[in-house]
């Protein structure tokens, strides 16, 4: 009976509390569990026999990075000279054609915490790609970037963010937020910012109405309360999102991949378990009440994962994402084409539809 009410309370897109959404994770079958993210999908989304999905692509500002992160095996020490990059303009310009040619229309850049690197370097950046590519959508920089740009420039985080904007960036993605409390925090990326700072950048970028979207890395020592208090925090931060602001777009949780991490040299190593995974994108459809979309991350979990995930509360597939490094670095080895990932999205029952990042169709 107590399910059933906490169910009934989803369904009508009441908020459920911390207590209720344990209680979900931990006592219900997951047939059922997901039945009941399914049914919420369909309300949600616009067209309930589509599913989205996306083509841009990633590149790597630079390697540099000061914060060291304890899952990531992409970045390089500033000291270490020999495995230095920053991506020189004409290879962003070569990679920008290519992913035009590829139907693509947006980049997604990221990289590390270059202790050399603030305002004017990524202004001047944006401005000369918008320069060259008007139409071209910049996914730039998530809120630990942008934080560090404010530290390095010595002006604040919503200066960095207006320039940003100003100089071509069109939507933050929501890298960096692996498990939004500074227990886990602490421990796996201990120079990065606090839980509070990413909320607080995001806040910032959704007053400004720059678009976001939200993402969890789990499976590594979080504990299950604190994958549900990640879910809460990030809620109740697109509630104060201002009304008609676009807030978090979507949520998009991916699994910790160990091979060769430090935090696999401390004894964590990746167990992924697809029953779990569908068991954390139910619960976060039925929690994330003002969250619309909710993204099936193929790239860290496979085709046929990422396919019951369709069936399970998530609406969206993703990008067929041209280069990725981060994730492909610590043993993510899934890829899809155009033509895959639509086949995998009709084999799943579903009409794919291609989408940008405001999930506004382009086809
Ligand atoms: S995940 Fe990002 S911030 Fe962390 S070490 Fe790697 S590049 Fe740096």
């Amino acid at each position: 009976m107590k399910l059933q009410r906490i169910y009934d309370k989803a369904l009508v897109g009441e908020a459920i509390t911390r207590e209720e959404a344990m209680l979900l994770w931990r006592e219900t079958p997951l047939y059922e569990l997901a039945a009941a993210a399914d049914c919420l999908r369909a309300d949600k989304v616009a067209d309930k026999g589509v599913v989205t999905w996306q083509i841009d692509r990633n590149i790597n500002t630079t390697n540099v990075c000061v914060s060291g992160c304890r899952f990531c095996n992409f970045h390089c020490k500033p000291h270490q000279i020999d495995r230095h990059f920053i991506t020189p303009i004409e290879e962003y310009i070569r990679k920008t054609e290519e992913m035009f040619a590829l139907g693509g229309d947006q980049l997604l850049l990221q990289g590390g915490m270059h202790p050399a690197l603030g305002i004017e370097y990524y202004e001047e950046l944006f401005q000369t790609l918008k320069s060259h590519f008007p139409t071209l959508r910049l996914n730039a920089l998530g809120a630990p970037e942008v934080a560090h740009i404010a530290k390095v420039s010595k002006i604040a985080t919503h200066e960095v963010l207006e320039r940003l904007r100003n100089a071509g960036l069109s939507s933050l993605p929501g890298a960096g937020a692996e498990i939004l409390v500074d227990r886990v925090r602490k421990i796996i990326s201990p120079a990065k910012p606090s839980a509070e700072e990413w909320l607080r950048v995001m806040h910032e970028a959704h007053e400004m109405n720059i678009p976001t979207t939200a993402t969890m890395m789990y499976g590594h020592i979080e504990t299950i309360e604190e994958r549900i208090e990640h879910l809460i925090r990030l809620r109740d931060l697109q509630a104060e999102c201002p009304e008609g602001n676009y807030g978090f777009t979507a949520f998009i949780p991916w699994i910790f991949r160990s091979e060769g991490t430090q935090l696999e040299k401390m004894g964590y190593t990746t167990h992924f378990s697809p029953t779990e995974y569908l068991r954390l994108i139910a619960v976060a459809r039925l929690v994330l009440n003002n969250i619309r979309n909710i993204q099936a991350s193929w790239l860290t979990v496979g085709k046929q994962t990422a396919q019951i995930a369709l069936h399970s509360g998530a609406n969206d597939m993703g990008s067929i994402m041209i280069e990725e490094n981060v994730v492909s670095s610590a043993g993510a080895h899934n890829r899809f084409d155009q033509e895959g990932i639509c086949r995998a999205i009709r084999e799943a029952g579903f009409t794919p539809r291609l989408r940008n990042q405001l999930y506004e169709y382009r086809d």
